[in-house]
């Protein structure tokens, strides 16, 4: 199941020591970069120090705003001539951020990096792929259908949308793969029935690499049932910054351990971080994930935080597939801007929202978090729900339940409130579902 054994197989110390020998070489061409040698003196650092043992766990981090700083074309490392193509971050707050690729970023890096994904979880050439995520500045389409086209698959390039065309298409042209958000593909399952078409019958898809958003394994498995015997939606993840979705991808094994493997560590180094401290976090602990790319030539990056958080594996080496030295780790677990801990223990939003979403009665799209600081620590959190209008039962029942739902999924004792439907704060885009209350 590897596309490159020579390297997907090798050792954790053999990794490193490929690791060191790209830092070194990273950091001569971040040296004769103005804005990077700027960068590193934040930390007294030159780019050459890099080459260094602890020259990689000393070098600054990036941020989003190291990078809005140097607007338009930031860290950029070739000249914008070289460059062949531009993606952008979304930018769900000012503008969207720029990352070059120069050609060979495109074709020699991404490409092959996605490819080894995509055969990591079983597709082959001669697969028929039906490219689903979008294009334009996002990253996610056109590096997939790169990926797609290195493997020798053959890509329709329908995108997201369009979904009547697709669920036909998906019968009568017989794809048997798809790059796709879980999301949309559960979407997709429902116009198909409603046009009499049966997924599970009439198509033929056996493969699918969902991204984009994490999600549980119980909506993963209940996407697994609905569609064709066989087939298996694979958790990926990546990020723009990061060079694309490249990050990420659960073999058959992790994949039953509701993980991923860290799977092209040669070209993408990961670090996952205690946010607060910047240490390494140990195997079975929460960190966020700090990527720094090897080999790409326009836009690189060193340490940069992508505020996303995971749970090292317990036995993050030496997996079944034969891959020793590429990490595994659990999905996404939430955002460290969203983090709380509590009296020692770790609650995310997405945790609280489970919970609600997951009990009859409830309002699902009115919630929210009640903080209590003192001196800028968490003392305790308040839970506030809503009371469906026909619910049968007591407002303070559907308050005691969801209360003991939360106490035995975050192991803490949570009071909950219960209004009545319509009384909370309803949100047109972003929720702000923590509200912080400073005391003391
Ligand atoms: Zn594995």
């Amino acid at each position: 199941m590897m596309l490159h054994p020579e390297i997907e197989s090798l050792d954790r110390d053999a990794l490193k020591a490929l690791q060191a020998r790209k830092l070194a070489a990273l950091g001569e061409r971040l040296g004769a970069s103005p804005e990077w040698r700027d960068h590193f003196a934040k930390a007294g650092m030159h780019p050459r120090d890099l080459a260094a043992a602890d020259g990689l766990a000393h070098a600054p981090t990036l941020e989003k705003a190291d990078l809005r700083a140097r607007y338009p074309f930031p860290m950029l490392t070739v000249d914008v001539s070289r460059v062949a193509r531009f993606f952008a971050t979304s930018g769900t707050t000012g503008l969207p951020v720029l990352f070059g690729f120069t050609r060979r970023d495109l074709h020699e890096l991404v490409a092959v990096q996605v490819a080894r994904q995509l055969y990591c979880i079983g597709v082959r050439p001669g697969d028929r792929g039906y490219q689903g995520y979008g294009y334009g500045l996002w990253i996610g389409g056109p590096s997939h259908e790169l990926g797609m086209e290195k493997l020798g698959v053959t890509c329709f390039p329908v995108g997201p949308g369009r979904s009547e065309l697709v669920v036909q298409w998906l019968r009568d042209q017989a794809w048997t793969m798809t790059t796709i958000s879980p999301l949309f593909l559960a979407h997709l399952v429902r116009v198909a029935r409603e046009h009499g078409i049966d997924p599970r019958k009439d198509w033929a898809l056996r493969r699918a690499i969902i991204g984009g958003q994490s999600v549980s394994r119980a909506f993963r498995e209940q996407l697994e049932a609905e569609l064709p015997a066989g087939f298996r939606a694979f958790n990926t993840y990546g990020t723009t910054e990061a060079g694309g979705p490249n990050v990420g991808t659960a073999c058959p094994y992790s994949h039953d351990r509701d993980e991923m493997h860290l799977i092209n560590e040669d070209t993408l180094l990961t670090e996952i971080l205690d946010p607060k401290t910047l240490q390494p976090v140990g195997p079975g602990e929460v960190g966020e994930i700090v990527v720094t790319t090897l080999d790409k030539e326009a836009s690189p990056v060193v340490r940069w935080r992508t505020r996303d958080l995971v749970r090292v594996s317990a036995r993050p080496y030496d997996c079944e597939c034969g891959r020793r030295g590429m990490p595994t780790i659990g999905r996404i677990i939430g955002r460290s801007d969203d983090m709380l801990k509590v009296r020692g223990v770790l609650v995310f939003p997405s945790q609280i929202e489970d919970v609600v979403a997951g009990t009859p009665g409830t309002v699902k799209e009115a919630w929210q978090i009640y903080v209590d600081m003192v001196e800028g620590t968490p003392e305790s959190v308040t839970v506030a729900i809503e009371c469906e209008a026909g619910y049968a039962g007591k407002p303070s029942e559907l308050a005691d339940a969801v209360a003991r739902s939360l106490s035995s999924r975050l192991g803490l004792k949570v009071p909950v409130e219960c209004h009545r439907q319509g009384t909370l704060p309803r949100y047109e885009a972003k929720a702000r579902r923590v509200l912080v209350k400073e005391r003391g």
